[in-house]
């Protein structure tokens, strides 16, 4: 197994950021936020509502046009994108393996470009940790389901040892069984690693269920920012209560059913 982590992953601040594509849309108006080091926040809303802005924002797949973000206090730009990118994992909806190359090469991608050896015994690790078989290693993406490619895709952000997660949709459009495994396997890592997590999704119900602390979007602001119970007790305020009213109504009706046997 992989060296074990003892200290929290890394704090991150945004402090007015702001992002107004270039066209004209503004996706985020001036967010300012303190994700505590080693946290596990989702970041819910609507289609549209600015969240995979404001996460890339984070690794500068997007530069804020105003405002800054940063990472134990030091500001994202303070080095070379690459190299920030180095320490902080990506997981994205569709996780974009190469398609020529196999597992394992994906997996190893990372680790070949900062120069470590004795990829074979790592990869494997790597494998397990996600709860894969390391015969894997050796296949095609095309021969592996959804849910395992997702994996693969996990396997790869935490090749390096990242000490902070961003994960954008990562359960992709995967089946409801597959998904539910997935988002606990991501969740039993980011304990075990004692990462920070920054976790897009449009799923309330995932939100609550795997989160320590629920960020919700619209129109490019933060209009709530709670715990999974504060959230389930109805103190986030309105837009949030619409979104939790979704599964929890769920909830409700199934536990009804199984109750009338
Ligand atoms: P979400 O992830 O919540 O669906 P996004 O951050 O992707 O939202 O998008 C927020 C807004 O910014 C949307 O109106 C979207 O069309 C716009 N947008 C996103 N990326 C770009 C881009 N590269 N260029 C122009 N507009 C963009
Ligand atoms: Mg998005």
């Amino acid at each position: 197994m992989p060296a074990q982590n003892h200290d929290p992953g890394p704090a991150v601040q945004f402090d007015g950021a702001a992002k107004t594509y270039p066209g004209g849309v503004t996706a985020v108006r001036g967010v300012t936020l303190d994700i505590a080091g080693g946290s596990f926040v989702a970041l819910v809303g609507t289609s549209g509502s600015g969240k995979s802005t404001l996460l890339k924002m984070v690794n500068r797949l997007v530069e804020p046009s105003a405002g800054a973000v940063r990472i134990d206090g030091r500001a994202v730009d303070a080095e070379p994108a690459h190299l920030l990118r180095r320490r902080i994992g990506y997981v994205f909806q569709n996780v974009g393996l190469f398609p020529h190359l196999s597992v394992g090469e994906n997996i190893a991608i990372g680790l070949r470009l900062s120069g470590e050896r004795n990829h074979a015994a790592r990869v494997a690790e790597l494998l397990e940790l996600v709860e894969l078989s390391p015969d894997l290693a050796t296949r095609m993406p095309d021969a592996l389901s959804g849910g395992q490619r997702q994996r693969v895709g996990v396997a790869r952000a935490i090749a390096c040892e990242p000490r902070l997660m961003l994960m954008d949709e990562p359960f992709g459009a995967l089946d409801p069984v597959t998904r539910d495994g997935l988002g606990k396997a991501i969740r039993a890592l980011h304990d075990r690693m004692r990462l920070t997590t920054l976790m897009v999704t449009h799923d309330m119900a995932e939100a609550l269920l795997l989160a320590d602390r629920v960020l919700v979007m619209a129109d490019g602001a933060i209009v709530a920012d709670a715990t999974p119970a504060e959230l389930l007790a109805g103190r986030a305020g309105s837009a949030a209560d619409a979104l939790v009213a979704v599964p929890r109504d769920q909830a409700h009706r199934l536990a009804e059913i199984e109750a009338r046997g």
